[in-house]
């Protein structure tokens, strides 16, 4: 299972500040604590995400780290586990941020090499739809709305306005990154981290473009035409590359991936790419056949029920199931034979049972032969 992008965890932009991360994970926080919540596996999980997720994000250097490299750039860090040696009594409680603070900068700077930070990748995003079985089996095109950050294309994503630039930032000389000294109980640690002016990113919008605030992206309510190839069932996945959240400082754009969902038909069932159903006949068409008519996907088809049909055959339709998906050819329908009792007998039809039940024996029962299997009430009568 792939983890969730922290940013959306928080519900957060990429580019919130401190204050707003803080008070997007407490007001999470609250909601999904614990104790609030006793005994529900999916709030505390939530919870978990919502701590872990600050944690990186409230450390500036993490932070970095995870917009530069994602998940694998602060992998492990989260938790107790991430700088071992000696200082791990510390790890619970409320000063964990701070001593982390202390800790970590040291050379937590190494991976990011004091270049100033560059576009990014946007996020994936998710989007879930339902299909009737029908629109599953032939395809469909579907209308998907989605809200999602797209580039601002009154500054092209830069976030500059219009006709300004971006000047070099003075603080960190365009580096993105500044070196503080820290002194602490233990010795002094030189800590690197981004520029606070910049941001880290080694320039400076003079003139912020309105349209996005400086932000480069703006979020946008879109409309999608989707086309669903004929075959998906439940749990595909269809992709749709370049789709989801823009990029941060002109990046490209995640993916927009979308789940499907089928209905459950009223006759069929899918088996495979075999569309599988149960049909009743009367004992006289099983007894003398017939040619019945039964529903598929393509509307109504004569089924040749054999004469002397036993119930619960499964009788085969070929190439009236549904079509192999980004495939050719299609699978079969299954009906399954199940031969019905009459009731409600009158006193002649009755009358004319007792004279059949007269008529016929032991050797009506036995089956024409055809692979020599026995059936049924030829193992019952056998007195072998
Ligand atoms: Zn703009
Ligand atoms: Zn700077």
């Amino acid at each position: 299972m792939a983890k969730r992008d922290y940013y959306e965890v928080l519900g957060v932009q990429k580019n919130a500040q401190d204050a707003d991360l803080k008070k997007a994970y407490r007001k999470l926080a609250m909601q999904y604590h614990p104790d609030k919540n006793p005994g529900n596996k999916e709030a505390e999980d939530k919870f978990k995400e919502i701590n872990e997720a600050y944690e990186i994000l409230s450390d500036a250097d993490k932070r970095a780290r995870y917009d530069q490299f994602g998940h694998a750039g602060v992998d492990g860090q989260a938790g107790a586990g991430g700088f071992g040696g000696g200082f791990g009594g510390f790890g619970d409680g409320g000063g964990f941020g701070d001593i982390f603070d202390m800790f970590f900068g040291g050379d937590g700077g190494s991976m990011g090499g004091g270049r100033p930070k560059g576009p990014q990748r946007g996020a994936d995003m998710r989007k879930d739809i339902e299909l009737s079985f029908e629109e599953a089996a032939f395809g469909a095109e579907k209308d998907v709305e989605v809200v999602r950050a797209e580039s601002c294309s009154s500054c092209q994503g830069t976030g500059a306005k219009e006709g300004t630039t971006k000047k070099r930032c003075e603080k960190c000389g365009g580096s993105g990154q500044v070196k503080t000294m820290q002194r602490t109980p233990l010795g002094t640690f030189q800590s690197v981290r981004p520029c606070p002016d910049c941001g880290g990113e080694g320039v400076i919008i003079e003139t912020p473009c309105p349209e996005c605030n400086g932000q480069g992206r703006v979020r946008k309510r879109k409309t999608l035409k989707v086309k669903i190839p004929a075959g998906v069932d439940n749990d595909s996945r269809i992709r749709l590359s370049g789709e989801g959240e823009a990029g941060a400082r002109g990046g490209p754009s995640g993916d927009l991936y979308i789940f499907v969902r089928v209905r459950p038909h009223k006759l069929f069932e899918r088996r495979g790419n075999d569309v599988y159903m149960e049909m009743p006949v009367t004992f006289t068409q099983a007894a003398l056949g017939a040619d019945i008519q039964v529903d598929t996907l393509d509307g109504k088809a004569t089924l040749k029920v054999p004469e002397g049909v036993q119930t619960h055959t499964l009788l085969r339709l070929k190439g009236k199931g549904i079509p192999q998906l980004r495939g050719s050819g299609r699978g079969d329908q299954l009906v399954r034979v199940i031969i019905a009792t009459p009731t409600k007998l009158d006193q002649r039809q009755k009358d004319l049972l007792k004279d059949f039940a007269k008529s016929s024996g032991e050797e009506n029962y036995r089956s024409q032969g055809k692979n020599g299997k026995k059936n049924f009430f030829e193992r019952l009568f056998d007195k072998e």
